[in-house]
Order: C-alpha cells, then sequence, then structure tokens
C-alpha cells in the first residue's frame, strides 16, 4: 500500500527512528535516513537497506539545529525520489537538571531539536504534499507531551509544543488529504534512556537499579515498550486506513497517561 512512497526520517541513526526507517522500508518506502553515528557502520545500514528492501535509501548528516541545512535536506530528499510523502519527526535529545541549573544552551538544543525542527520539516513538505493530495507526518513526541516529570523543562515543554503544533497544522492541511499526528511512547529501551540513566543518578542519588525501577514506577505494565511497537504505529498512521485519524496524540506508554 505504501509501496513506491518516499520518507524523511529523522534522527533514524539510532533507536526508534531507525526502527521506523527499517519498517518503512520493508513497506517499499524509499527512505532518507538522518542523524549522528559513525559514517561507516550508517553507510553499512543504508546499503543493507536499499540491498534487502530494494528500495532507494539516502543519508543526510543534517544538524537538525540549523534551518538552512534542513531546507537542503528536504530538497535533497524530493530531488532524489521525485517526491517527499512522509515525513517522521522523530529526533530527539534530552538533558535533565533543576530548572535553575538547566544550561542555556541544553534548553536552546533541545528546543531546536525536539520542536522547531518539525515546523521546518514539515513547511518544506507540505506544499508537494498538497500539490499531489496525499502525505503523512508522524511526529515521534511522548507522553512528555502531556504530563511533566521533574528535571525536564526543555523536553517537556518542547513536546508539549509538538502536540499544539500537530493539532495546529491538522487543520491546516485537513482537505488536502495530509494528516499529521504525534505519537506518544512511555519509556523505551533505547541509547537515550540509557544515556539518561548516569545523570538520574547523579541528580537524584540512586544506583542504576533504583533510576531503572523509578523510571519503570510511572509505566502500570512495567515493561519497556519496544522500537517495533513504535515502529508499527507509525506504519499505520501511515496507511489508508488511518485517512480520518489526523490532529492525534496517541499514547503507546503502558497506561503511563492514564494515571
Ligand atoms: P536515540 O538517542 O536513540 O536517537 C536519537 C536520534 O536523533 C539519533 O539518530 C541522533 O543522531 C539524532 N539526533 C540527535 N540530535 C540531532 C541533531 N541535532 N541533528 C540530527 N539528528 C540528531 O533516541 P530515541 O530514544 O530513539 O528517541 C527518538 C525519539 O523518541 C525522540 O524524539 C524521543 O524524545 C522520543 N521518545 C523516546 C522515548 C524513549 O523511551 N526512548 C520515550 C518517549 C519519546
Amino acid at each position: 500500500m505504501l509501496q513506491g512512497k518516499s520518507a524523511v526520517v529523522t534522527g533514524s541513526t539510532s533507536g526508534i527512528g531507525l526502527g521506523i526507517a527499517r519498517a518503512l522500508a520493508k513497506a517499499g518506502v524509499n527512505v532518507m535516513l538522518n542523524g549522528f553515528g559513525d559514517p561507516a557502520e550508517i553507510e553499512v545500514e543504508r546499503t543493507r537497506i536499499e540491498r534487502e528492501d530494494k528500495v532507494m535509501a539516502l543519508y543526510s548528516p543534517t544538524d537538525l539545529r540549523r534551518p538552512a541545512d534542513i531546507a537542503d535536506m528536504m530538497k535533497a530528499a524530493e530531488n532524489a525520489f521525485g517526491a517527499v510523502d512522509i515525513v517522521v519527526n522523530n529526533a530527539g535529545i534530552q538533558h535533565v537538571a533543576p530548572v535553575e541549573e538547566f544550561p542555556v544552551e541544553k534548553w536552546e538544543d533541545i528546543i531546536a531539536v525536539n520542536l522547531s525542527s518539525t515546523y521546518h520539516t514539515v513547511r518544506a513538505a507540505i506544499p508537494g504534499m498538497k500539490a499531489r493530495g496525499w502525505g503523512r507526518v508522524v511526529n515521534i513526541a511522548s507522553a512528555h507531551s502531556l504530563v511533566a516529570s521533574p528535571f525536564k523543562t526543555a523536553y517537556v515543554s518542547a513536546k508539549h509544543g509538538l502536540a499544539g503544533f500537530t493539532k495546529v497544522v491538522a487543520l491546516e492541511v485537513a482537505a488536502f488529504g495530509i494528516t499529521i499526528n504525534c505519537i506518544s511512547p512511555g519509556y523505551v529501551w533505547t541509547p537515550l534512556v540509557e544515556k539518561q540513566i548516569p545523570d538520574q543518578m547523579k541528580t537524584r542519588n540512586m544506583n542504576r537499579e533504583q533510576v531503572i525501577e523509578v523510571l519503570l514506577a510511572a509505566q502500570p505494565t512495567k515493561k519497556f515498550i519496544t522500537i517495533e511497537q513504535v515502529a508499527a504505529l507509525t506504519l499505520y498512521l501511515c496507511s489508508d486506513d488511518a485517512a480520518p485519524i489526523t490532529g492525534a496524540n496517541l499514547s503507546i506508554d503502558g497506561g503511563f497517561t492514564a494515571q
């Protein structure tokens, strides 16, 4: 059903984004990978996708803190694929500190990557989607787009902003065959979670096991969500069955935000 379509997936060199890019490619979608990482490892993944999934796979090292570079990445995808039908705004970073100690540069970076980059990819993709009468934007938000946790001011602000941005654009493009939605995962076991554990240990004065227990305490299922489960929901939102779902913020959080 998605065969022959083309997608840009931000932050797809790792974690959830990589899982989504792999799932889209398996469904026959050309993919533009983006993110940081070891160029040799990324090239191995890119060529593996092309070989095994028989789609075009490109890689852009664009730093999503740079609006002009995002515009160039979107243009490059459109030129190479002929269209950008699907945009998955997945890239995200985290920093954990009390508000009065929160470093200014970390605040700026988190807002740029987790929120503003979505505005830049969306504004580039919408004209082509409107012209073709079909488009899908999936924004990977978070349970923290709905509820807060201490020490995450920038992240929670950015994710709440993403949910608001999604609703506004949904209203603007609803009549053009374009949907835009948020997916809000609870804790998914990825490098992003792994990386915040040392900071949390320091801030909360706890050992590793205690921090993991605290993370999963908020998740009634007491299980991390898998990358594949988030990728499957993304694919569903890209399907024609999901055409009436727009402006939504779908929780996939083991009951996290039901409490
Ligand atoms: P991750 O750290 O594994 O991957 C993040 C990706 O973003 C990487 O590819 C990285 O290179 C890229 N990236 C970071 N800064 C970038 C920049 N300036 N320019 C370009 N690319 C950049 O993280 P993840 O856990 O897979 O998270 C993916 C998304 O899911 C994030 O938006 C995150 O907030 C959200 N999320 C994650 C969880 C979780 O538990 N892991 C829960 C809820 C929401």
